[in-house]
């Protein structure tokens, strides 16, 4: 889509239009009405217009309307209106237009706050600039009143306040000068005292300004945006009763979950598509259980669902419903009536199933207001992000939160970017880590030291969004993929024996750490040389494809899968017995076998597939004793005719 977007505030115009474009729509920017008028007249008027500015829409409308040309204006004329959006009614649907509602909302947010805090930042540089002069510009009280002029001129840069950076940029390189010793001549000195004083006399005018206009700005949701929170996370809620809804919904606002409320199957089906969910809570009513375990599976079948978090909301105790519910990909059951605690740690836990997906960046800045910054810009892509400002704790830090990007700023007091770099670069584990370098300096010198020190990338200051999202994109994309293809099976898209073993190793720590219970499977294609033999390999192939395709959207999202090798494929289940897993992968296979494949020459056939399960800790306390155990009952399954699943010998 053709979109304008008319904004006379640069940062935002920048910040959403980057967001737009990204999705592939064809942005033109304005900052006024007459530039607005302009564009349409060169380039012919938009689909979509988008206004965020606070003068009447109308009245833009009505510009429009006399810029676009002899055909459009006929199109206008017909369609009795072009639709024109103020940005503070965003009232389109799709994920594209939340997204960009949630990330404008963030943006104020961070924008705000920083306005506040800017009387406390430029008391402290005052005070800084004051013991520099005092000491009668001794070396290290210069430094510190440098540096905090250098904070300030990044992070206000990017936020869009030119109004403060670029005073701080003058005192920034005036310190610059003074501490070169270039200012020898007679006079000149004073004159750079004199001209810091000046600039910080501008830059606090412009935060005086900037605080009025903040107190008559209102916040996205009508209150002031002071305290407004962006969402945690997105959870359909599928229930017939809308007073359950309602109470959900309320909870929800209190924890900063959002609640996408469905009453149908098909209105769950339809918001799934609009809206980009992070998990799914389902009632399963007695009388129609079945229609919620079978929307779960529809769900997890829509493109980009295939690891939805799902709970389900059951009054039934039974053992099949249970099975179903494991076999559908319930990662909870939960008891009704349900309690507002227990709806509160199921929403946390399917969030963090769901983020264990996410990539997490490590951003290290002295400067909090930056990293603020820049962690709202990479949260809004779905990332989880840390921020470290003290760069001594960086290795302590990646210890619990292993990072598969880092974000660093080179500027820092004490030890430099560069040399983080390079400690993190001696550690084995961290070789092949992204990182990119943050900094003011852009000259050559500064891009040579820093791809000597190690970087992958480098990041001009102040830092603009769409350069800051496309790089940190590229990098982990590429760094996905590389993990992706080392791990994952290309025929079924199935974890690896290696991989597989590693987190199945983590499961068993878990479960003896917190005392839990859990089961791992074996699974092996039967007659599958026969399978090859008949219909050809390539058909062998494509049952493997569709037997990983099948197990990656039963089942929960955290159990693991992998192929073991050759037809032979591993299974492992958290916290559930053998005895409900033996009935949930019968189910499994069940619906295995129903599905029909072709040969070459289009001749249909169907397969079975044989299953030997082992729980931990009843059947061994190691990996190695349980995949013995499931190995021997899988070795009986077959012996005793195949096409089943055993549990117990
Ligand atoms: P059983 O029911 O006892 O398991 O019999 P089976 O024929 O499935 O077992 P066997 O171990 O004798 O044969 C497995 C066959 O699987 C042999 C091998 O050629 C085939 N195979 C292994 N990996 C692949 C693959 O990636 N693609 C295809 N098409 N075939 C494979
Ligand atoms: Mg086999
Ligand atoms: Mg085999």
């Amino acid at each position: 889509m053709r979109i304008l977007f008319v904004d006379d505030d640069h940062s935002n115009g920048a910040a959403v239009g980057s967001l737009l474009a990204e999705y592939g729509h064809e942005v033109l920017r304005a900052d006024s009405l007459e530039l607005a008028a302009e564009l349409m007249k060169e380039s012919g008027a938009p689909d979509f217009v988008v206004f965020g500015m606070k003068r009447l829409p109308a009245e833009l409308a009505k510009l429009l309307h006399v810029s676009a040309s002899e055909d459009r204006r006929r199109r206008i004329q017909a369609t009795q209106e072009l639709p024109v959006l103020s940005d503070d009614q965003v009232t389109t649907v799709g994920p594209e237009a939340e997204k960009m509602r949630d990330f404008r909302n963030m943006f104020l947010v961070v924008q705000t706050k920083y306005v506040m805090g800017l009387t406390a930042k430029l008391a402290d540089l005052r005070l800084a600039i004051d013991q520099a002069r005092t000491t009668g510009g001794e070396l290290e009280a210069v430094k510190r009143a440098r540096m905090h002029a250098h904070k300030m001129n990044g992070t206000a840069g990017s936020l869009g306040y030119r109004q403060i950076s670029e005073p701080m940029k003058v005192i920034e390189t005036t310190y610059d000068a003074m501490m070169a010793d270039e200012l020898d001549e007679p006079g000149q000195k004073e004159r750079a005292w004199a001209e810091i004083e000046l600039q910080f006399d501008l830059a606090k005018q412009a935060g005086v300004v900037l605080l009025k206009e903040l107190e008559k700005l209102p916040g996205p949701d009508g209150k002031s945006s002071v305290y407004y929170k962006a969402p945690m996370a997105k959870v359909l809620v599928v229930d017939e009763d809308e007073r359950f809804l309602d109470v959900v919904e309320h909870l929800g606002r209190q924890r900063m979950v959002e609640v996408v409320r469905a009453t149908s199957v098909a209105e769950a089906l339809e918001r799934a598509c609009l809206v980009s969910l992070d998990a799914a809570l389902l009632n399963v009513p007695e009388r129609k259980a079945d229609e919620s375990f079978k929307l779960a599976r529809e769900l997890r079948g829509l493109p980009g669902y295939e690891s939805l978090p799902l709970a389900f909301i059951s009054a039934s105790s039974h053992l099949q419903d249970r099975v179903e519910a494991v076999h559908a990909g319930a990662s909870l059951y939960l008891d009704k009536p349900l309690e507002s605690q227990a709806l509160e740690s199921a929403v946390q836990y399917l969030v963090a199933i769901r983020q264990g997906g996410r990539p997490r960046v490590l951003i290290i800045d002295d400067d909090p207001d930056f990293c603020e910054l820049l962690s709202v810009t990479l949260r809004n892509e779905g990332l989880l992000i840390r921020t470290v400002n003290d760069p001594a704790r960086v290795l302590d830090v990646m210890q619990e939160f292993p990072p598969e990007l880092m974000l660093l700023d080179v500027n820092m007091p004490n030890i430099s970017g560069f040399d983080v770099c390079k400690m993190v670069r001696g550690i084995p584990r961290w070789q092949d880590l992204p990182i990119i370098f943050l900094t003011a300096q852009t000259g050559v010198q500064a891009r040579v030291s820093a791809f000597q020190a190690g970087a992958d990338d480098y990041l001009p200051k102040p830092v603009i969004n769409e350069e800051l999202l496309a790089r940190v994109k590229v990098r982990l994309d590429r760094s996905r993929l590389m993990k992706e293809r080392s791990d994952k099976d290309t025929i079924t898209g199935l974890l690896l024996r290696r991989a597989f073993a590693e987190q199945l190793n983590a499961m068993l720590a878990d479960a003896q750490r917190n005392q839990l219970i859990f089961t791992i499977c074996l699974l092996d294609v039967d007659h599958f040389k026969h399978v090859n033999d008949t219909y050809g390999h390539l058909a062998g192939d494509q049952v493997l494809t569709m037997l990983g395709q099948l197990l990656m959207r039963r089942f929960r999202v955290d159990d693991l899968r992998g192929r073991w090798g050759g037809e032979e494929f591993i299974l492992a289940f958290r916290r559930e017995s053998k005895q409900t897993m033996q009935r949930a992968v019968a189910r499994f296979l069940d619906e295995f076998k129903q599905l029909s494949f072709q040969s070459d020459s289009g001749q249909e056939f169907r397969c079975s597939f044989s299953g030997g399960l082992a729980s931990y800790p009843a059947d061994g306390q190691s990996i190695f004793d349980l995949i013995k155990a499931a190995d021997e009952r899988l070795y009986y399954a077959k012996e005793s005719g195949r096409s089943r699943v055993v549990a117990d010998l």
